[in-house]
């Protein structure tokens, strides 16, 4: 009989994830990892799972959107949720880690693993017949990054992530907001919110004199940063500059007064849903304190709801709307997976659940059976119908939150708090009667 055997690319969150989660299922693993034999310019460790940036998982507390997800990858037995409940320190409602002790914890578990052989290697193709997750990341190195290209097509592999702030609709102020596209023209209508001169002078005054986030070394001097300008970037080079820039408000009279506004902030739908919006022409590399500050400056935008805010970074990663299922492989190679900021989602938690859900299916692939579809009803499962389903013209990386997930309608006239409770509630037991914890549970989790 044929070796049980996958291949894994990139010994990050997602990738010892992966490998963890095929082991528990009895299957062997060959793990690659490149450092440190060769660098990324954001880990500085050889530890495997490390953590690049902020040592939080995000919030634990059970109205939030990422502490759902967290819970349904411990259902699902994850590692690297447990190593982080391990290392956890103090931080309030957030899951924040002793960053050296949490990826020793992975990087042991791993290693003393003796379904998993961890190799110190670049891998700088895809491998044409093993069975294979990639998941090298954000900065996944640039021969691997050329095989992706050839494999999806040189236009469905993006490097840079230039994301404006993405909201939720029912936070927006429509007694000062309006919908119309400019002009009329188009389907579907925008949502304007209109600015006085007196409210976009505090508005520019306010953006220009704002904190922005410093370049990391590795993203100086990328054509990115010269080719798409950063709304404070645009701001700060005149006072009317984003007025016939992203702010234009010819063609955008409010139906109520019939005149347009001295400058206007547009909104566009980010989902089919149609309950998430972004900000039109609002990339911006300002803090994100600082972006919630200014941003709800934004007449009716006062008590807005974020969702996700906005960011200028170097980030490669797939354009998963065109080329990966939401069985988390490629259509055009089924053997072929991707797990963690490669497909699409973004932040610690959201990466690291992908690496499941790919574990998960590599294994049935390998056994013969159906793939996974998990519901929308899931917070994983909502994430993976999101990346594989948004607009693929706009795609931008998105993290888990409440506006991704199905709200059935009888839910629809609670108030927030307990809505998003009864949706943790239908979300855990979901996972539950879906019953994929492994039969052979080899190594404790
Ligand atoms: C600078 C920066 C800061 C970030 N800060 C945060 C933050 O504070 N909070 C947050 O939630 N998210 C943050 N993110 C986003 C993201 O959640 C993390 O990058 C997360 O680590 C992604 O997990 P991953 O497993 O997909 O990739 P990684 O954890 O980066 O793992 C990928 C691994 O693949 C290896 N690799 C790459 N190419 C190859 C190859 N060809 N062969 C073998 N191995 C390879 C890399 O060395 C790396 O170890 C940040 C991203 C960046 C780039």
């Amino acid at each position: 009989m044929k070796e049980k055997r996958v291949t894994v690319i990139g010994g990050g969150l997602a990738g010892t994830e992966a490998a963890w989660q095929l082991a528990r299922r009895g299957i062997k693993v060959d793990l690659y990892e490149m450092r440190p034999v060769k660098k990324t310019g954001a880990h500085h460790t050889d530890r495997l799972a490390e953590l690049v940036c902020s040592n939080s998982l995000g919030s634990f507390d059970e109205k939030n959107a990422s502490a759902l997800l967290k819970e349904e990858m411990k259902l699902l037995g994850s590692l690297v949720v447990n190593s982080a409940w391990q290392a956890k320190v103090p931080a309030g409602g957030a899951l924040a880690v002793d960053r050296e002790k949490f990826s020793q914890l992975i990087t042991d578990a791993i290693e003393n693993n003796p379904m998993i052989t961890l190799r110190r290697e670049e891998i700088k193709s895809i491998p044409e017949d093993t069975l294979t997750i990639v998941a090298t990341g954000p900065l996944t190195s640039e021969s691997l990054a050329d095989s992706i290209q050839t494999l999806t097509g040189q236009s469905q592999l993006h490097f840079f992530d230039a994301a404006a702030p993405i909201l939720t609709r029912e936070s927006i102020n429509m007694d000062v907001a309006f919908e119309k596209s400019r002009y009329d023209k188009g389907d579907g209508a925008y949502i304007n919110c209109p600015m006085n001169k007196a409210e976009y002078e505090a508005f520019w005054n306010a953006i220009i004199a704002a904190e922005k986030v410093e370049l990391k070394e590795f993203e100086k001097g990328t054509p990115f940063f010269e080719s798409c300008l950063p709304v404070e970037e645009i701001a700060s080079r005149g006072f009317n500059t984003l007025r016939f820039g992203p702010m234009k408000p010819v063609g955008l009279e409010d139906p109520r007064t019939g005149k347009h506004g001295f400058a206007v902030v547009q909104l566009r739908q980010d989902n089919a849903a149609a309950n998430l919006y972004n900000i039109v022409g609002f990339q911006t590399n300002l803090k994100w304190p600082e972006q919630k500050r200014v941003f709800s400056m934004i007449p009716g935008l006062e008590n807005v709801e974020f969702v996700r805010l906005g960011v200028m970074h170097r980030n490669t990663y797939l354009n998963s709307p065109v080329v990966l299922s939401r069985t988390l492989n490629l259509h055009a190679r089924e053997n072929v997976f991707f797990a963690g900021q490669l497909t699409g989602v973004e932040g610690y938690s959201e990466s690291t659940a992908t690496g499941i859900l790919a574990a998960i299916n590599a294994a049935r692939l390998l056994e013969g059976e159906e793939l996974l579809i998990l519901p929308e009803t899931t917070m994983l499962g909502a994430l993976v119908r999101y990346i594989t389903s948004a607009n693929p013209k706009n795609f931008q990386p998105i993290n888990s939150n409440w506006g991704i997930i199905d709200v059935p309608v009888e839910f629809e006239k609670m108030d927030k708090l307990s809505k998003r409770l009864e949706l943790r509630k239908r979300s855990l037991a979901t996972i539950t009667s879906l019953n994929l914890e492994p039969c052979l549970s080899s190594i404790g989790s």
